[in-house]
């Protein structure tokens, strides 16, 4: 770097590298069982990837159309209704983006004037600090109280003020894996009425709920669908993370915001992984409908081997991590142990503090059960022995 270039004007000064890089680089170098970052270790539905092959050999190969493709959309459309009974024009309130980590981004971007003070409930998902910052918002961090992570409501009551201008949102919640119940949806609603508060809600985990639970989409609650960005990802619904295919559905004047952003953010998403997931969402849709018994199963056999090991669980009501204590193995901050879990145990797991500014001792280490049913017994068998 020539020495008149200053160094000292990153926008980011505080970020690094993200903790999921970081812990899977680790995991990798180290050989050891991968419950760190979120993805599962087994492969899509086959039928899907012969739709992606055939949706490349019918020629769609270029680019989609800036908003998604319009039958994606209808059919996004016709399905929240279905789930939500949630009303979305296709036309004008439906985007496809590029995974919802592009959502977030230019939602965010989209509404967040510098100075406007955003509500972030911590612990956060890493990307909504960052997103908030480059477009000179001021995080306002609220944490979950401890060991429950439920929403304390008087806290967001008491952070509320005329500078507030979003609030992020993440139910089924990582890393806690807790859930929102209607009566937080009541809560709020009565909390932003006469507020200019615009909710980005993050819902990628929508269809992983356990023990017979219902998802508390934004969108199923009229007066608050009017001012909400509902983002979600076929990422974690057809194992399938690495097609970056999410969307946002926001009323109409806020959607006509958010596609200025993303039409210079990425302009528009993969063709053939659009075409691919509208086929398989017309033939193939009780796969989704499954899904969250096939993970309260994996829950269950994860929690099931982790008996008589020294950590504790916490509790799991959606998503694919799983909290645990390690308050009775060792004092060390989590990233320290997580490092010595990966090092000495051969597991990787995420040290929760990263999802916080100023990190709470918790001792509370995130491990992913979106694994094979081999990886998670081998990894219980290591972490039994601690
Ligand atoms: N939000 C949350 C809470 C997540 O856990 C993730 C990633 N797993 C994302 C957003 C990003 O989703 P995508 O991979 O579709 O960008
Ligand atoms: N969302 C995933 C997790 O929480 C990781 C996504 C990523 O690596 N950016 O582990």
């Amino acid at each position: 770097m020539p020495p008149h270039i200053s160094l000292n004007r990153s926008k980011l000064p505080e970020v690094g590298t993200t903790i999921f890089t970081v812990m899977s680089a680790l995991a990798n170098k180290h050989n050891a069982i991968n419950l760190s970052q979120g993805f599962p270790d087994f492969g899509c539905d086959p039928k899907l990837i012969q739709k992606v092959q055939r949706a490349m050999s019918d020629g769609h190969n270029q680019y989609a159309p800036m908003p998604g493709l319009l039958r994606l959309r209808s059919l996004l459309s016709n399905l929240q209704n279905e789930w939500y009974q949630a009303h979305y024009e296709a036309e004008t309130e439906i985007t496809i983006s590029s995974g919802a980590t592009e959502s977030l981004m230019c939602a965010i971007q989209a509404m967040v004037h510098p100075g406007d003070e955003v509500i972030v409930i911590e612990p956060a998902y890493d990307s909504y600090i960052p997103a908030i910052q480059l477009s000179g918002g001021i995080p306002i961090r609220v944490p979950l109280t401890y060991p429950t992570y439920r929403v304390d409501w008087e806290k967001i009551r008491a952070a509320i003020n005329p500078k507030t201008r979003v609030m992020l949102i993440n139910t089924p919640h990582n890393p806690t894996g807790t859930i929102w119940e209607d009566s937080d949806l009541e809560i709020l609603a009565e909390i932003v009425r006469d507020t200019e508060i615009i909710l980005i809600s993050d819902e990628v985990y929508e269809h992983i709920l356990f023990d017979g639970k219902q998802h508390q989409s934004l969108s199923r609650h009229p007066e608050l669908a009017k001012r909400s960005m509902v983002i979600s990802s076929f990422g974690k619904t057809l194992h399938t993370t690495g097609w970056k295919v999410g969307y946002c559905m926001a009323p109409a004047e806020l959607t006509k915001e958010f596609r200025k952003v993303h039409q210079f953010v990425t302009f528009s998403t993969s063709t053939p992984f659009q075409h691919a997931i509208a086929d398989y969402l017309e033939e193939e849709l009780e796969q989704l409908i499954t899904l969250k018994d096939f993970y309260q199963q994996k829950r269950d056999l994860f929690l099931q081997l982790m008996e008589g090991s020294r950590f504790q669980p916490l509790a799991c009501q959606g998503t694919y991590f799983q909290l645990m204590t390690y308050a009775d193995i060792s004092d060390e901050e989590d990233a320290v142990f997580a490092q010595r879990l990966i090092r000495e145990y051969g597991v990787a797991a995420i040290p929760v503090s990263a999802f916080y500014h100023h990190p709470p001792d918790h001792r509370v280490v995130r491990f992913c059960f979106a694994k094979k049913e081999e990886t998670l017994v081998a990894a219980a068998e290591k972490l039994r022995k601690i």
